[in-house]
């Protein structure tokens, strides 16, 4: 037995409820071990229920939700969309899926979130030649909503629809109204790293009940209704499996004791590390509640010459997973020529927030004494570089 002081502590490991074998064991008494099923029903109607809209989709990732929501929009060959840099790859991979060309806006400092102010120029550049994107994908980043009455506004004034990816937020809020519901479509992500999971996974929701019956179709394979096997345009392997919804549903009991304790462990880094010069955390915007998905520490780099990178290395010799900050899509080697436009043109917020910005082990199953260990140790290091 390894004592706790040396046992690995993760980023954000999954954190079942005990509920999940239940719907499994279902499953397997059923024989509903086939694709879909009893599960995929409850699961896709408790999620619906749960952010108060007409229907959802539960698929194989949060990524395939994102891909068949432009799909539905229309997004085909040499349109463009509009999307958030700071974010994950799974937000931006289903443009290229689509043959278009991603349009990269930044943060706003108050937020992390897709800056208004750079939406607007590239409205404005878009404007000028005379072609809008097909969609703006607006990230919710680690938890937190961005400010959509501000953004909606902007979008909604060109006529063009919102894709919200809440991969990272779901339970979170805005103005009270739940994190996924803002656009016309909005995803949720339950890989294994995520607030709640189902191993691997994730559900497109929308108020449009044609617009997911469409997406339903396009997601087992497109197959036209004929006796045989026919198919008139392209589709997908991309439903969730029975077993996996079970594992969803025992999830989603548990989803708002998750959330809290999320933000209870945000609340122990904040008040241990918050006196330290140049330490500071992701704000949390008034608007809304954030999950805290991940706790986000801060840098300055003007009170702190520590890098994130060395921190992050001296928790590794303590056997303590961390992550820098996503780093920007525009910044990725696979989107070099793509337009970018940033918070102000001084400077990139995203570019800095990579810069200084540490990921700390966040999950619910987090033990105070194991988030102690890593409060001791980051404390530690700083101390050395003063
Ligand atoms: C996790 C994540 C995704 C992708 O979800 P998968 O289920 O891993 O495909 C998309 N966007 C963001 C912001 C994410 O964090």
């Amino acid at each position: 037995m390894m004592k706790d002081t040396q046992s690995r502590i993760y980023l954000s490991p999954p954190h079942m409820s005990g509920f999940e074998q239940e719907y499994i064991s279902e499953a397997f008494t059923s024989n509903w071990i086939a694709p879909l099923g009893p599960n995929v029903d409850a699961f896709e109607k408790e999620i619906a229920e749960y952010v108060g809209v007409s229907g959802a989709v539960a698929l194989s990732s949060g990524t395939a939700a994102i891909h068949l929501a432009l799909r539905l929009l229309g997004v085909a060959n040499g349109d463009r969309v509009f999307c958030s840099s700071l974010t994950f790859i799974g937000s931006v991979s289903p443009i290229l899926y689509q043959g278009a060309e991603p349009v990269f806006i930044d943060s706003e400092p108050e937020n992390w979130n897709m800056s208004a102010a750079a939406l607007e120029q590239a409205f404005i550049w878009a404007g000028r030649d005379d072609k809008l994107p097909k969609a703006v994908v607006i990230v919710d980043l680690y938890g937190q909503s961005a400010d959509y009455d501000r953004l909606l506004s902007i979008c909604n004034y060109y006529g063009v629809p919102v894709i919200e990816d809440a991969a990272e937020a779901m339970g979170a809020s805005y103005k009270g109204k739940p994190c996924g519901t803002m656009g016309k479509y909005g995803i949720f992500s339950f890989n294994g790293n995520k607030i709640i999971t189902t191993s691997g996974g994730g559900i497109l929701i929308s108020n449009d009940i044609a617009a997911l019956e469409k997406s339903r179709f396009l997601a087992t394979q497109a197959r036209d209704p004929a006796p045989y096997y026919q198919h008139s345009e392209i589709g997908y392997n991309y439903r969730m499996s029975n077993i996996l919804a079970g594992i969803g549903r025992g999830q989603l009991k548990v989803l708002q004791e998750r959330v809290n304790a999320r933000r209870k462990i945000f609340e122990l880094y904040y008040n241990e590390l918050k006196d330290i010069e140049g330490v500071s955390f992701m704000p949390e915007a008034e608007y809304g509640t954030a999950n805290r998905w991940l706790t986000v520490m801060n840098l300055d780099q003007e009170y702190c010459k520590v890098r994130p990178g060395k921190i992050m290395d001296a928790l590794e010799r303590e056997n303590i997973e961390s992550r820098p900050v996503w780093k920007p899509m525009h910044l990725q080697p696979l989107f070099a020529g793509c337009r970018y436009f940033p918070h102000d043109y001084k400077y990139s917020v995203s570019d800095l927030l990579f810069n200084t910005g540490l990921c700390l082990p966040s999950g619910s199953s987090l033990t105070t004494v194991q988030q102690q260990r890593v409060i001791y140790s980051i404390k530690n290091v700083l101390s050395k570089f003063r």
